[in-house]
């Protein structure tokens, strides 16, 4: 079994942040065994600072978003490249706030996964279905629609992580059960293997959506989840560590 990628999200969050988290949590680490890969993804302002807070440490710094291209006429983007000058050794691609507000599609997606790639960042490329979804019973064909389109086969053999985020358990404090979780999973381990061959097998699927010190353990220890993407419990150090803890 493969090392477990707790992931923190911070999203549009960070105002005046003097990363007094970020070195909390990275010194905590410090003091421990490693249990898992740990990253904090931050707002791109925040990515040069938070690279030089954690460097040397066991915590990675990450982007929330990237553009395709290198560089050009794209106003308020930011690339890849960008980012892993910034310090940054991960991407997030896709996450559903990207997805909803953004009109952001599998194609480009699968774009910004490869320019990740291209920079030398690892991606983590999120898919998940809406309540409406999951309601009308269609939640394992979404989300295999969103793998075929979102992970191009040109990954295979690099890093990359898939992140499973039910829409309607991003922020809400719902989680799906456990079983629920595992039958997604099971299916995005099919669909990575048809999408990367035998890579796919290699690639961590972290669980997101909800998760908090509280329901951390149980999600993490389900079949196929390797690890967590966390949104609001990863801005404070204490909440995240016990996260980290639990894997
Ligand atoms: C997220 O936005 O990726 C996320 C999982 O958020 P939360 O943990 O706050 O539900």
């Amino acid at each position: 079994m493969t090392t477990h990628l707790i992931a923190g999200n911070w999203k549009m969050n960070g105002l005046g942040a003097d990363l007094a988290e970020a070195s909390a949590l990275a010194a905590a680490l410090k003091a421990e065994p490693a249990r898992a890969r740990v990253a904090l993804c931050a707002p791109a302002t925040l990515v040069e600072r938070m690279a030089r807070t954690v460097v040397g440490t066991a915590v990675i710094a990450g982007g929330e978003d990237c553009h395709a291209e290198v560089s050009g006429a794209f106003t308020g983007d930011i690339s890849a490249e960008m980012l892993a000058e910034a310090g940054a050794a991960m991407v997030i691609v896709g996450h559903s706030e990207r997805r909803t507000y953004h009109g952001e599609t599998d194609a480009i997606v699968a774009a910004k996964a490869l320019a990740a790639r291209r920079a030398g960042l690892e991606p983590i490329i999120c898919v998940g279905e809406t309540l409406a979804e999951r309601e009308a019973g269609r939640a394992l064909e979404v989300v295999n629609a969103q793998i075929a389109g979102s992970v191009p086969a040109a990954l295979a053999g690099s890093p990359v992580t898939v992140a499973y985020e039910p829409v309607w358990a991003i922020g809400t404090g719902l989680t799906p059960t456990t079983p629920q979780i595992e039958e997604v999973h099971q299916a995005i381990r099919a669909a990575l293997v048809k999408a990367l061959g035998q890579a796919g097998k290699g690639v961590a699927i972290l669980y997101g959506g909800s998760v908090k010190p509280a329901n951390a353990a149980e999600i993490l220890h389900a079949d196929e989840v390797g690890g967590a993407l966390v949104g609001g419990a990863s801005l404070k150090a204490a909440d995240f560590l016990q996260i980290v803890r639990a894997a």
